[in-house]
Formats: structure tokens, sequence, C-alpha cells
């Protein structure tokens, strides 16, 4: 059974999805921006490794984990970020991780594309990439994706936020994934564990009025959205049941 945190994530995927424009080209099978460079929180591991698990497949996960690549922990989550923006800061955005090839491609299509984390989902294009040709990502698109970002990290407050690979490994101390104490060395789940962060609540929105007007529609979408009779938004608010 999903967990309240996975059911509003799915819920936040779902709502993000309806409002994508039929501009957009991204689909199952294009694969050129599948990097290793991908920044997740726990509640977005968790759905994968329960999607694993379901499928029996863990000792391919351990095989998977073990193919990563370098990884850098994050020093500014994007909720750091905002508060820092928030606050007159001058501070950059950062890319963590590395352009490698995500080990979850297969024949070039993401094998656990159903589970695949919201850095996947936001990353599109409104023409098709080639090897060379970046994403076409319109400004609306980035605002959205950042305030959505924000929304996920807000949902996971307080849990692992790192590279995919590096919270699915830290993840794998967890005792429904007990298994992959004999999958795989003990030392890979410790760098995991060095290497993830702590997600932090929403300090506020960075978007300006008139990117507020376009993306507002998402916001509103995503907060009066239900879960188990209740709006996320209502969840959201209540510490104690993100706790
Ligand atoms: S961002 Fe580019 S490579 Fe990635 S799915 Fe979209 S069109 Fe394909
Ligand atoms: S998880 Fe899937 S969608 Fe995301 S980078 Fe890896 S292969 Fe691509």
């Amino acid at each position: 059974m999903l967990s309240l945190k996975e059911e509003i994530l799915i819920g936040i995927y779902e709502e993000f999805e309806n409002w994508i424009s039929e501009d957009v080209v991204c689909s199952k099978g294009c694969s050129v921006c599948c990097s290793q460079n991908v920044i997740i929180t726990a509640v977005e591991g968790d759905l994968i490794h329960r999607k694993i698990r379901e499928r029996g497949r863990e000792a391919w996960m351990a095989g998977k984990l073990q193919e990563k690549g370098d990884t850098q922990k994050v020093q500014l989550t994007t909720n750091a970020f905002a508060a820092s923006c928030l606050q007159g800061e001058d501070v950059m955005p950062v890319s963590y991780g590395n352009e490698e090839a995500c080990p979850f491609l297969e024949d070039n299509c993401c094998s656990i594309y159903e589970v695949r984390p919201f850095s996947c989902r936001c990353f599109i294009s409104e023409k098709l990439c080639k090897p060379g040709i970046p994403a076409v990502i319109g400004g609306t698109y980035l605002s959205a994706s950042s305030a959505v970002m924000q929304i996920v990290e807000h949902l996971g407050q307080g849990e692992y936020l790192g590279n995919m690979f590096d919270v699915l490994l830290a993840l794998c101390d967890l005792p429904e994934n007990r298994k992959y104490v004999s999958l795989l060395p003990a030392s890979l789940a410790d760098q995991g564990r060095a290497k993830v962060t702590k997600a932090l609540p929403l300090p506020g929105f960075l978007l300006v009025e008139e990117e507020m007007e376009k993306v507002g529609p998402l916001l509103e979408a995503i907060f009066s959205h239900e879960v188990q009779g209740r709006s996320i938004e209502d969840i959201l608010n209540n510490k104690q049941d993100l706790s």
C-alpha cells in the first residue's frame, strides 16, 4: 500500500503532466537527456524502491546502483536556494552529478519510467533533442518546474535529498529493503548515506507576478488535488502529517 506521501507525490506528478502543453515533444523512449545528474527526495526514492520490490527485481536494482558514477553532495537544495534569494542573498543555482548516461536506461528507454522522479519529468523540450542539440525549455516551464520541485522538497522535508543513486543507496537501510544487505557491498550504502543531505520546508516561491499568472493554475491544481479525502494543501500545511 502506498504511503500518504507517495500518494501525494503521485498527485503532484499527475497534475504536472495534465498541465504540460501539447507543444512538449518528450515521450518514453526519447533519452538523449538521460544523465546521472538527477536529484531526488526520499519519497521519490521510496516510490522507486516500492516498484522494484513489487516486481522482485532487487538483484537487478543492485546491479544498477553499482553502475553509478561520481556524485556530489547537494550543497544548496531548491528550498535553501529559494530561502537565500528571498532574504536578498546573492546565490547561484548549482548543477550536481555527472553527465554520464543514466544506468536505468535500457535500449534507450527508461526502465523505471512509471516511477521516474520529478527531475526527469520536468526536463521537457519543445523540440526533439539530438546529441549536441540541447532541449528547448520555455521560461514558463522552468518557473513551473522550480516551483513544483520546491513542493516536492517540502513534502520530503527532514528526509534524504541528493543524487538519485545516493538516495536510493541510503534507503537500502530501511527494513523493507533488507534484501540489499546481501546484494550490495556495505561500503556503497555508506557512500550513499554520506552524500545525501536533508530536504527543507518551502520558504515561499520565487515567482514574479507575471510568472505567477501562468504557473498559478498549476499550483492551484496541485494544492486542491485530493488525497485520502483531503487537499494536498491541507496535508502539506500540517507538519504532523509529514512526519
Ligand atoms: S528533453 Fe529532449 S531528449 Fe529528453 S525526452 Fe525531451 S525531447 Fe527527448
Ligand atoms: S531515471 Fe529514467 S528518465 Fe530519469 S534519467 Fe534515468 S533513464 Fe532517464
